[in-house]
């Protein structure tokens, strides 16, 4: 007991040394601020949130139709919330994963899985045109078994090559793994701040008015389009997307259908080329272990190595706040389990740990719809999977303001609706208790206890 106070307390330590702050965002390139909105402006479409799902909307928007008139508000900096801060792995998946797309939307998954790759290959081909300095690498992602339970759900994986414990200990080197699946074609590695950086410059080139330190404060429509308040001005606008993603909506009840959970992240300094080669990784794929709470993990382009997740906390009240982007618990955690995996790279030190709210709906993929009579787009509830399907979401707001019925906007998934969570004090117990249940189902070999299985009959249940 004694030693293992000590090695956490000389873990938290090693966390506590690195700096508190986005490792992607902790950057010389990052741009110089953008002037705020005064005044009164008016405007064809107001975009509002400058993280990916603004910032594509408002590409996309003006792609589409370059005499349109966009502005894009930001409450704070480009970039700066969850698109600034994630793990970088943007996934073709719309639906947070097969399991639960093939769950959720059995008839239309396929179609889903299509887009879903025409979406990836189109990020794919923007970076290329625009030149995002965004560090593509389209490595996929390695899923790997850590309890034997694990073993045959990778075996099933479709789409991805089944690997055993010696061929996947020849790609990334745990002595933890016993089996993978690598999934080639379907993840790319990005640096995300540089992504929404580059999205900016672009809109910008193209046309593009972007205001930062512009928090919206109240929406409002009459016959003539939709009023955005802001704290210096006031922005007029036809149409209006919201992508404000964690944060309390303008559209009062789409409140309760987003609980922010936050997630954080660790990174190490540099690896030497001995340690690399200790661990192996020359194909550079996104990793993601098997279990309820699981661990992310990929290379950065010097040769970090980013390691998150596990910890998914909620505080009471939906409560977003500065304070919450950092927890010594979580990260001490986070490096316990990081030596477990890589015990070769004892003694590396980390440079940087943050936190950040992710918009945690109850189907765990986004959702969709319009307000103020479909002057109003909003795409939500992306729960940890949306580098790439912000992009898809906000492909689906410009066709639901376009009035017109499209492919997108006669989906099941854009037509449907997740369930509301409870009010508090429900809420929180509600969190808290699946939390504790997933805890205890990565314990007992993925079995699933009554809470679980409950929420699982009523479409709320969550599998990674
Ligand atoms: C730690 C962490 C790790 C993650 N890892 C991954 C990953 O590896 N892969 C993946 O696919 N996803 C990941 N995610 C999720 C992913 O980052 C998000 O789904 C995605 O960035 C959402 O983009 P967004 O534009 O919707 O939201 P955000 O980036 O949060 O942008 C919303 C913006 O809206 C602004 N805003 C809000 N309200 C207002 C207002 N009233 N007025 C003006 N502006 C407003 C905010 O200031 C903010 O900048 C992770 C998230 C976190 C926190």
């Amino acid at each position: 007991m004694a030693a293992e106070d000590a090695r956490r307390q000389e873990l938290t330590r090693l966390v506590m040394a690195a700096k508190p702050a986005s490792f992607w965002l902790d950057s010389r390139d990052a741009p110089s601020v953008r002037a705020p909105l005064r005044g009164e402006v008016a405007c064809d479409l107001a975009v509002v949130g400058g993280g990916f799902g603004g910032l594509w909307a408002a590409l996309l928007a003006k792609e589409a139709n370059p005499g349109r008139s966009v502005v894009l508000i930001e409450g704070s900096r480009i970039g700066w919330a969850a698109s600034g801060r994630n793990g970088g792995f943007c996934d073709a998946s719309l639906t947070h994963g097969a399991v639960n797309g093939r769950e959720r939307f059995p008839a239309e998954f396929e179609t889903l899985e299509r887009l879903g790759t025409e979406n990836l290959d189109a990020i794919e081909a923007a970076t290329g045109h625009y030149g995002f300095d965004c560090e593509f690498e389209r490595t996929g992602t390695l899923s790997v078994a850590t309890e034997d339970y694990q073993v045959e759900e990778l075996r099933a994986a479709d789409g991805a090559k089944f690997l055993d414990a010696t061929a996947v200990r020849a790609e990334v080197d745990s002595p933890t793994y016993l089996a993978g699946s690598w999934d080639a074609g379907s993840t790319a590695m990005v640096h995300p701040a540089r992504l929404a950086w580059g999205l900016a410059a672009a809109c910008e080139r193209i046309g593009v008015r972007i205001a930062e330190r512009t928090p919206a404060t109240g929406l409002a429509s009459d016959a003539d389009g939709v009023t955005l308040r802001t704290r210096h001005g006031v922005l007029r606008a036809r149409r209006a997307v919201l992508a404000t993603n964690a944060f309390p909506s303008l559209v009062k009840r789409l409140r309760p259908y987003i609980v922010p959970v936050y997630d954080y992240v660790l990174v190490t300094e540099p690896l030497t080329a001995a340690q690399l080669a200790s661990v192996g990784w020359r194909n550079r794929q996104g990793v993601a272990d098997s279990g309820n709470q699981f661990h992310y993990y990929r290379l950065t382009a010097d040769n970090r190595i980013l390691w998150g997740g596990y910890d998914a906390i909620y505080h009471f009240g939906r409560v977003i706040r500065t304070s919450y982007d950092q927890r010594p618990a979580t990260f001490t955690r986070l490096a316990e389990h990081f030596f477990t995996t890589f015990p070769q790279l004892e003694g590396i030190g980390f440079s940087h740990r943050w936190g950040g709210a992710i918009d945690t709906c109850s189907r765990f993929c986004a959702f969709f719809g319009t307000a103020h009579r479909g002057r109003v787009a909003y795409a939500l509830g992306y729960t940890g999977l949306g580098v790439g399907a912000t992009r898809f979401g906000a492909r689906v707001m410009l066709d639901l303001l376009s009035g017109e019925r499209t492919e997108l906007t006669e989906l099941e998934m854009v037509r449907s609706k997740p369930l509301p969570f409870p009010p508090e004090p429900f809420a929180y117990l509600g969190v808290q208790s699946v939390r504790w249940s997933l805890d205890q189902a990565d314990r007992r070999s993925g079995r699933r206890n009554l809470l679980l299985r409950g929420l699982d009959a009523i479409g709320m249940g969550y599998d990674s």
